[in-house]
């Protein structure tokens, strides 16, 4: 571990939100395992060090309104997995988290900001927003799109958006990167720590199985996408970054409770 940077570092903690306990492999990881189910958490993270705490991913909102909005969609969002009480866990108060910041607005990302303080900024993309609004019509659904006569789980917050227009540094050893594909307005984390960059990587990367690619595939896009050769640039860019990843929806990320894992 290298002990000689500069500049400030964070650790990493994992919050679960709920699952979706029945999920099909194929949209996770595309072209692969057709008709194969799997259990899927919905995940977010809190950046801590250098005397703050930054959410990544506010999660979804209450089940009994969700599970009538995705009617034949399997989903588990219990009370005691809302993010509200998924920090609490770990100490942490709403009031203080001092930003958040949304990797895109599909609905299981973007949830419960009304209960956070109404001084909290939320960190979106412009793009993600735009498309949030007027999407095409196969994605009202998973934005729960005003389009379609919804109220999307951001709407509350409209007054404290902070819209991002491509990369930006977020504070000392934390930089937003835009990383479209996914959706249009996508972005990811890169965060300092001891233990070097890591990433935040939201749906870019769904899995582990993901980044780790397949055969002749360095990566595995996922079924969920606006535009695969976006996608592909964004995980060229991930590449590059030599970070640690990780990615937006894998139990495999609960096997440390912080990261970097060393400082545990
Ligand atoms: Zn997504
Ligand atoms: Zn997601």
């Amino acid at each position: 571990m290298s002990t000689n940077m500069t500049g400030a570092t964070y650790s990493i903690v994992p919050l679960y939100y709920g699952r979706f306990p029945s999920y099909e492999k194929s949209v996770l990881q595309m072209m692969t395992d057709y008709g194969k189910k799997v259990d899927s958490p919905a995940m977010g993270y809190l950046i801590q060090g250098n005397g703050k705490n930054i959410l990544v991913d506010t999660g979804p909102g209450e089940q009994e309104a969700l599970a009538k909005l995705h009617p034949g969609l399997e989903i588990d969002f219990p009370i005691e997995a809302n993010v509200i009480n998924a920090l609490a866990e770990k100490g942490v108060k709403p009031e203080d988290i001092d930003a958040v910041i949304w990797t895109h607005l599909h609905w299981d990302h973007c949830y419960n900001g009304e209960k956070f303080p109404a001084t909290t900024p939320f960190y979106v993309q412009e793009a993600e927003l735009n498309y949030a609004i007027n999407p095409l019509d196969m994605h009202i659904n998973v934005y729960e799109s005003p389009k379609g006569g919804m109220m999307p789980g951001w709407m509350p917050v409209i007054k404290q958006l902070r819209l991002v227009k491509g990369d930006m540094k977020l504070a000392d050893g934390i930089d937003l990167l835009f990383t479209p594909g996914h959706t249009p307005g996508g972005q990811s984390v890169l965060v300092n720590t001891v233990d070097g960059p890591y990433l935040v990587a939201g749906d870019t990367v769904m899995q582990y199985e993901n980044w780790e690619g397949k055969g002749a595939l360095r990566h595995l896009y996922s079924t969920a996408h606006v535009n695969l050769l976006d996608f592909e640039a964004s995980l060229k860019r991930l590449d590059e970054l030599n970070a640690f990843i990780l990615p937006g929806h894998d139990y495999k990320v609960f096997e440390h409770k912080t990261y970097p894992a060393c400082a545990e």
